[in-house]
């Protein structure tokens, strides 16, 4: 499995669990100063652990889409470097932000994610990864409007969920037309499903083209 660096695997209550150093942030258990990073609360968390490359190496300059109240992107703070952090709904953001008072490389930005241009003159460009989990409707259209982002051979990182596009249909025909979507300005290199941490989910990892 291709880990960044500064996340480990390590002991917790006799398991093998993802961690990262930093700052407790939601209660998690720690270690000798390791955040479990539980896979059932964190979408990225399980793209991880189901092994799946990521691009992400360690010390990324990150735009996170959808953190809510920091859960995630704490973690990714404590690994990456300038994490950027948007999330439209305030009531989570004012976790966020005690989140972000214990790490000085995350910016928490209370903006739409439909609307970069509300925040292209907060976050820098040519940035190494995108990591969206908005599990809204139109989460193509999400990753395709801040492509502009990313570097070249940059990474987006995404968690669909196929319920926020549309209840009643097959999730994986769901899939099939997000991906259809996405590739009108991605290359897509790679997708697995999430279960058994977050049911009818799929994570993508794509590269601009
Ligand atoms: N990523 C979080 C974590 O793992 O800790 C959980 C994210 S939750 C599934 C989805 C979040 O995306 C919600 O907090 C929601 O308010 C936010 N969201 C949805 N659409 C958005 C948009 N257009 N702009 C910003 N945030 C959005």
């Amino acid at each position: 499995m291709t880990l960044p660096e500064g996340v480990r695997r390590r002991e917790f209550d006799g398991g093998e669990e993802l961690a990262t150093r930093g700052e407790p942030a939601y209660g998690e258990p720690v270690v000798d100063g390791w955040r479990r990073w539980d896979p059932h609360r964190s979408k990225l968390g399980a793209t991880l652990e189901l092994g799946l490359d990521t691009g992400l190496s360690g010390g990324d300059r990150v735009l996170y889409l959808g953190a809510a109240n920091g859960t995630t992107v704490s973690h990714v703070a404590d690994f990456a470097g300038p994490t950027y952090a948007v999330e439209f709904a305030p009531r989570p953001t004012r976790d966020l932000l005690s989140v972000a008072e214990a790490r000085e490389n995350l910016f928490p930005l209370l903006k739409d994610a439909r609307k970069p241009e509300t925040y292209a003159h907060v976050v820098e460009s040519g940035l190494d990864a995108v990591v969206q989990d908005v599990a809204t409707r139109g989460q193509a259209d999400v990753a395709l409007a801040n492509r502009q982002f990313l570097r070249e051979d940059g990474r987006f990182v995404g968690a669909v969920k196929a319920r926020s596009e549309d209840v009643t249909a097959d999730p994986g025909d769901v899939f099939d037309d997000v991906l259809d979507a996405l590739r009108e300005g991605y290359e897509v290199l790679a997708t697995g499903r999430l279960e058994p941490y977050h049911d009818d989910h799929l994570a993508v990892v794509a590269t601009p083209r």
